[in-house]
Formats: C-alpha cells, structure tokens, sequence
C-alpha cells in the first residue's frame, strides 16, 4: 500500500500498488469492497514463492541473510557492521549509514521513533500518527538507535494501534514534549557527541507536522481480520489510518500481509 501526505488541507492519499497498478483507495471510502487472498505468497525481495511469509513479506532464505531483516535493523543500537558481522556492508552503507531523524509523534499518545531522513513523512502516516516534530538529527542508524534508547527512560516508541484505530487521540504540543524532554537527556547526549563527534548528534529546530487520515467513521470496537484465518475480507470501507483499511466488518493491517497475492473487487 502506497501513502503520500495530502495537497494542503486534504487527507493522506491510499492507494493499492501491483507491479505498474496503481488503484486509488480514497476514492473507495464508502463503498463496498472486496479481498480475496489466493493462497500464493511471494517474497517481496526475489519473487520466490513461499509458504510463510517472514518480516512482513520475505521468504525464509532472504529472511536470513538479508541485512533488512537482521535484529539490527529494530534494535539500531546493537548495530555490527564495526565487529566485521554485517550482512550486506554495501547495503548498510547506503541505508544505515546516511543521516537519521529522531522525532516526537503523536499516534496513540506521545512516542518516540526514527526514521531514514528521506522516510519523513511517510514513516509517519504509516504509524498513524496525527501530529509528528523531528528532534534530531544524526549521522547514522546506529546513532538513532542510541538516541532513542535514551528517550525511551521517558517517552514510549509504540503504539497502541487500537487507540490509534478508534481515534481516541487527543491533540499534544510536541513543542512543549520537546523543550521538556532534551534538557532532561543533556548528560546522555553529551555522551554520544563525545563519542561520535559534536556534529553527529544535532538538535533541529523544526516546525511539527499535523496529519490528517481519510475516515468517514472510527470503528467503537477493533476486530482485526486476517488472512491466514479468512481469505476473504469483506465490508465497506470506512477509512483509512496508518497501514489499515477500516472496513465496517473489521480492520485489516495490509503491511502485515505484503507480498500476499490478492485480488481486489468492488463487492
Ligand atoms: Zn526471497
């Protein structure tokens, strides 16, 4: 599933991506709509057909030897590629080793996350978030992954994707969590700068981002549907949020199911 922030004031954009396909979802809101899963799953990354999907879309060989997949890439801060361990060197050097943001999000309450500098804003609306404001900036994953560890003494980096599904968010003032939280993170900051250098480790002043999702109607009660389980999925669709289709029969979390084969019909 393809997100893009909206033009000015108008929602995110959803749409369904199949090789050069490109199906516009907010167009849908309202309708009913139709999933069938075929039972074929391919790996996102070499095509293989495979029986399970691992890391959200990858079959078991890439799953094991790709750098993408490896525990490093959740866990930043335990980051190998200095011990000589790495996967795939060259692809660290062009994802992990390029500028991180650290940023403050509000997607079912405050949180920290990182991102890429080039995801920004995209992490964000696949979070769900409402309101985002970037902190930081480092030089690289393994600086993110350290800067967050820091701030997860204070801050929480998940989301309760229920609260975040219901709408049941109240606005923050990231600007306020901000100029609350760095002072209180002085002496761990000042740590890693004297580690990685003074410019490794910036503070941004940036303004927030508010973000606003397609939603005709929040369902009161979450029921998740599930491929595995049902191969078919059907229902209107109420909104969109996150990496979720709200459909009025229960919500559908498509990253978890990509590289599966299904076909899509206006019911
Ligand atoms: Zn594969």
């Amino acid at each position: 599933m393809a997100i893009e922030p909206g033009r000015g004031s108008e929602p995110a954009r959803y749409a369904l991506r199949a090789g050069d396909w490109r199906i516009d979802l907010n167009e849908r809101l309202g309708r009913p709509l139709r999933l069938t899963w075929s039972g074929a799953i391919a790996c996102t990354h070499c095509g293989r057909a495979t029986k399970k999907s691992f890391a959200q879309g990858y079959c078991y060989p890439c799953f094991k030897k790709l750098a993408q997949c490896d525990t490093c890439i959740v866990k930043p801060e335990t980051c190998h590629f200095f011990a000589g361990t790495c996967r795939e060197p060259e692809w660290a050097e062009r994802h992990c080793f390029q500028p991180h943001v650290v940023y403050l999000a509000n997607s079912s309450g405050l949180k920290v996350g990182i991102t890429r500098g080039t995801q920004v804003p995209t992490r964000w609306l696949d979070q769900g978030a409402i309101q985002a404001l970037p902190i930081l900036e480092v030089a690289t994953r393994q600086q993110s992954g350290l800067v967050e560890t820091l701030f997860k003494e204070e801050v929480a980096d998940r989301t309760n994707w229920r609260a975040m599904l219901k709408g049941e968010v109240a606005s923050l003032d990231l600007v306020e969590e901000r100029d609350r939280l760095l002072p209180r993170l002085d002496g761990g900051l000042a740590a890693l700068r004297e580690r990685f250098g003074a410019e490794a480790i910036r503070v941004v002043d940036a303004a927030p981002v508010s973000l606003d999702y397609p939603v005709v109607e929040y369902p009161r009660k979450i029921v998740s549907h599930n491929f595995d389980k049902q191969p078919v999925v059907e229902g209107t669709l109420m909104g969109l949020k996150g990496q979720y289709l709200i459909l009025d029969s229960g919500v559908i979390n498509l990253r978890k199911f990509t590289g599966y084969e299904v076909t899509l019909e206006a019911a």
